[in-house]
């Protein structure tokens, strides 16, 4: 059986450095506070606070920095704080949602950037030929927790990269769904 490692992701922002800049100051750098799965990225002790509409949510900052800002939350986040999230891959930002982000030194307008992250697998091209799969490709990723949630993941796109770590990324809602906590292995269905 082809088994993934599957991490949820709480709500969270990458940067650009401009923006960085504009909410901490010139020439600031991210504090680190652990390091992700992921080879090189890693959770700041930064944090941001993300306005909608209706409400605002701090969310952490993940490093490094990136060429394009980018909101990540939940669908229910999304309906809390009356923001747009649309259904989006990572780095797929034209036309999404907008916010507001407030830092300690200033603000930022954010006319894009706001998505619910599709959900995902990062491979390596050595677990991806073993698993049988390709980069873009779509499968289904079965869980088997046993806590009542048993459950089926659709429409998962597969990430082949040599710089990835073989894991899947889901969000807090996708989690609840299946009632997972903490760290489970997920079945590769293609
Ligand atoms: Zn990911």
């Amino acid at each position: 059986m082809n088994k993934v490692i599957i991490e949820t992701s709480a709500r969270h922002l990458h940067l650009s450095k401009e923006h960085l800049e504009v909410l901490f100051g010139a020439g600031y750098e991210l504090t680190v506070k652990k390091e992700l799965s992921q080879p090189g990225q890693y959770a700041s002790t930064d944090k941001v606070e993300v306005v909608g509409e209706k409400g605002s949510l701090k969310m952490s900052i993940l490093g490094p920095t990136r060429k394009e800002t980018q909101v990540e939350l939940s669908l229910t986040d999304a309906r809390s704080i009356g923001v747009k999230a649309p259904v989006r891959e990572s780095g797929d930002i034209a036309g999404t949602g907008s916010c507001k982000l407030v830092g300690p030194k200033g603000e930022v307008v954010l006319t894009e950037g706001v998505i619910a992250a599709k959900r995902h697998i990062h491979i390596t091209p050595e677990d991806a030929a073993a698993f049988g799969v390709s980069d873009k490709q779509i499968v289904s990723v079965q869980v088997n927790c046993g806590n009542g949630r048993d459950m089926t993941f659709g429409d998962v796109v597969v990430r082949v990269s040599a710089s990835y770590a073989t894991r899947m990324h889901i969000d807090t809602d996708e989690a609840n769904a299946a009632s997972i906590a903490g760290e489970v292995e997920g079945v590769v269905i293609l």
